[in-house]
């Protein structure tokens, strides 16, 4: 294994642990949660990765607010042009915009 694909393993792994440890303590530890997100970003920024995909809309990435914490974001729904999904960070504003893609065939497919 090369260096890199090193530091990006441990830094994929540390990612998994702070989300999981965000999770369980957001509703009660709302500012461990965001502190971890801090980390988060940290890590990728360092390590020079991306944000695994499942964890993508679970954070802002502007400030770190992890969503797991009750309150901490707002989700609507827009349909003009193409439908999205717009999540509002609580905690700084910051926008996050992500398009609706419905699976229109594949699971009956294979039957
Ligand atoms: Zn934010």
């Amino acid at each position: 294994m090369t260096h890199s694909g090193e530091v990006r393993r441990i830094a994929y792994d540390r990612i998994t642990r702070l989300m999981e440890f965000a999770k369980r303590h957001a509703a009660e530890r709302p500012e461990l949660a965001r502190e971890a997100g801090r980390l988060i970003l940290r890590i990728c920024r360092k390590a020079r990765i991306r944000l695994p995909a499942a964890y993508k809309r679970l954070i802002c990435r502007k400030c770190g607010m992890l969503f797991y914490v009750p309150g901490s974001f707002r989700v609507r729904v827009r349909s003009r042009r193409s439908t999205h999904v717009v999540i509002t960070c609580a905690a700084c504003g910051h926008v996050k915009r992500i398009p609706a893609i419905r699976e229109k065939r594949g699971i009956r497919a294979k039957g």
